[in-house]
């Protein structure tokens, strides 16, 4: 089976069985980071092979969390909280928004305990950054949790982060129901920010199953889902579109850059 992987358990740093892949490695390894282990990075070639241009979709949805967290900080936002947030990379969500407003508060949320490490040494100097372990899945948790109220007012519009996350829920955790639950408690003015894998390209299925089969999680959803998932808000110009094409900072004069990518996404204002 071409999608097997060799498995052994070796205890790496932090207690982490680095037998095991874990998507934020993964996604280091696509992306062209170093915080992954082997195992990782064999998933990862299998991806590249799979989908050629899987770098550069990584790399696409990251120029778009930046741009989108711009869009926010420019109209006004100044706190972000990131939702499944992932490894420090370049241009974290943190220094883009500071870039903008040195006072604006960012709080990162993954389950990774890998991204807790790294994130904290990253952010070890920065009072109005932080990165807490917690399960995106349990909403009331992560919209209760002292670490994180402390630093974001509910009561104050907010920049909700779920940018390459929601694909690795499963249908059975009701993504839908859940960013529901996360939008009800933003208040009018707030911003969703959503990108996700989109079930419309042959590569994706191939991709979707590779992922499945090794990480347990990946889904490609369609475009009329992942367009309900910003149900409540008003969109964005230029609405829910391929990432490359969401508010570029220079046109997309070059198409065939891009083929192949299969995720869509975009910005929803939370409406009265
Ligand atoms: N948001 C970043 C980006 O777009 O560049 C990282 C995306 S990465 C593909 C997905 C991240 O979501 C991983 O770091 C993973 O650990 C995290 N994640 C997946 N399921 C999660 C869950 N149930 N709770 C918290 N984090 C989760």
């Amino acid at each position: 089976d071409e999608t097997e992987v060799e498995t052994s358990s070796e205890w790496g740093p932090g207690g982490v069985d680095m037998g095991v892949p874990s998507v934020a490695r993964v996604y280091d390894a696509i992306l062209g980071g170093k915080d992954h282990f082997a195992i990782d990075r064999v998933i990862a070639e299998k991806a590249m092979a799979v989908m050629p241009n899987a770098r550069t979709g990584a790399r696409v949805n990251r120029a778009i969390l930046e741009r989108g967290v711009r869009y926010m900080a420019r109209e006004g936002i100044d706190q972000f909280l990131d939702l499944g947030s992932g490894l420090p990379t370049a241009r974290n969500t943190h220094e883009v928004a500071q870039q903008e407003n040195p006072h604006a508060r960012v709080v990162y949320v993954d389950n990774d305990p890998i991204v807790l490490a790294h994130g904290r040494a990253l952010l070890a100097e920065n009072d109005r950054t932080r990165v807490v372990n917690a399960d995106v899945r349990d909403a009331r948790d992560v919209l209760t949790r002292p670490e994180i109220t402390e630093l974001l007012d509910l009561k104050r519009p907010l920049g909700l982060l779920m940018v390459a996350v929601l694909h690795h829920l499963a249908d059975a955790d009701d993504p839908a129901g859940l960013v529901r639950t996360y939008r009800e408690a933003l208040v009018p003015g707030s911003y969703l920010f959503i990108t996700h894998f989109c079930d419309s390209t042959p590569e994706g299925r191939e991709l979707e199953h590779l992922f499945l089969s090794t990480l347990g999680s990946g889904r490609f959803r369609s475009r009329a889902t992942i367009e309900g998932f910003f149900a409540g808000t008003e969109p964005v110009e230029p609405g829910v579109v391929l990432l490359p094409h969401w508010r570029p900072d220079t046109p997309v004069t070059d198409e065939s850059a891009y083929a192949g990518l299969t995720m869509i996404g975009g910005l929803g204002r939370v409406q009265e």
